[in-house]
């Protein structure tokens, strides 16, 4: 994520602090000063937000060694003022490893509450009645409290915070993952609205949380929805076969007219048959600017991907999208298609439709007609 800053590796996982959370830090201290906090009193603050956040990061660090006993690495833990979040290399698809992985940060807090709970009894912590004002004067008190809350807001079954996550293992245990995953994600925005509403009037880092678990909802339910609809498809399945190509040594202004003529916005590159890369449309202009009208065409190549072969799944071809909007298929040498996410997209709803028909028997089909 852009703006953070690597603090340092524990046990192969990077752990990363948002510069966002480093303004958190200074505005809990600021604001204790200026209501008239000593120095000793926004140490203290300072040292009670240090701690709060070390209780997150167990709690990642929690979900991290779960997902490493099912074999799944985590590629980081960050830390941002709303909270942690461990980037798992992916998520357990079998809804108990699931169910294990979610609960096991949760269990971390519940631990350490445990730990400071016999800590305070022991050395008396709970000698004197508790109220709001010992509350906030004993810092191991306080951070008990914070725990036993960090626990209970967890559990709030919003998806996709660890609640959540575990509302769609049981729903996936009895309904289809993706049908299980959307009825999380519903739920999960039905409390983000309702979170969102509560910190309109109470707190504000509420409408943050909120903003959160509405994306993250919305965006899971998602890559669960695209990861299903290209299950079995191939590469070949979903590229564009048809498509104009140029000649290495064509001037540019032709290949501009080309793109105009036919809008096709990525255009491929020959020399003899031999596929040499792809012109994108950010290339062409780039292209005409740095090398003007009468350039051959291979020096505005932007990218000169090894490509990828016909029978590659389609899931594997997804993540390449991240590097290039665009793969070219070889086949035996030669640039049979390409692949782009709309032609993924396009494929994903032809299959929805034949699905959709093919799961009606004839009779039931002329009844909706
Ligand atoms: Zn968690």
């Amino acid at each position: 994520m852009k703006g953070s800053w690597n603090v340092g590796r524990i046990a192969g996982i990077d752990l990363k602090i948002h510069l966002t959370f480093v303004l958190l830090l200074v505005w809990v201290g600021v604001s204790t000063m200026l209501s008239g906090g000593t120095v000793g009193a926004v140490l203290g603050e300072l040292l009670f937000i240090l701690a709060l956040f070390l209780s997150v990061v167990l709690h990642e660090f929690g979900h991290a060694i779960a997902a490493k006993r099912f074999g799944i690495a985590t590629k980081d833990i960050l830390l941002l003022p709303i909270g942690g979040v461990a980037r798992l290399e992916q998520m357990p698809e079998d809804p108990k490893q699931e169910l294990v992985v979610a609960a096991a940060g949760p269990i971390v807090n519940v631990l350490i509450g445990g730990l400071l709970f016999a800590g305070l009894l022991v050395f008396g912590g709970f000698s004197q009645p508790i109220n709001i004002s010992t509350l906030m004067d004993n810092f191991w008190l306080r951070l008990l409290t914070v725990n036993l809350t960090l626990v209970l807001f967890n559990l709030v079954p919003a998806f996709p915070m660890d609640g959540g996550r575990v509302l769609r293992a049981i729903l996936a245990s009895r309904m289809n993952y993706v049908k299980a995953t959307r009825t999380a994600a519903n739920i999960g925005r039905g409390f983000a609205v309702l979170m969102g509403i509560a910190g309109f009037f109470w707190n504000p880092w509420l409408i943050l949380t909120a903003i959160f678990i509405w994306s993250g909802a919305g965006s899971e339910a998602q890559a669960v929805e695209v990861k299903e609809g290209v299950k079995g498809l191939t590469a070949r399945d979903a590229m564009i076969s048809q498509f104009y190509q140029v000649e290495a040594n064509q001037p540019l202004d032709g290949v501009f007219q080309l793109a105009m003529e036919t809008g096709q916005q990525n255009i491929p590159v020959l020399s003899n048959g031999h596929f040499l890369g792809i012109i994108r449309r950010q290339d062409l202009l780039d292209g005409l600017n740095r090398l003007g009208n009468r350039a051959p065409a291979y020096g505005a190549i932007g990218i000169e991907p090894k490509g990828i072969d016909p029978e590659m799944p389609l899931k594997d071809v997804l993540p390449k999208f991240a590097q290039s909007r665009v793969q070219p298929v070889i086949e035996d040498g030669k640039l049979i298609g390409l692949v782009t996410p709309e032609s993924v997209q396009q494929r994903m709803w032809l299959n929805q439709r034949l699905r959709k028909n093919s799961s009606y028997s004839p009779q039931e089909k002329k009844d909706i007609a």
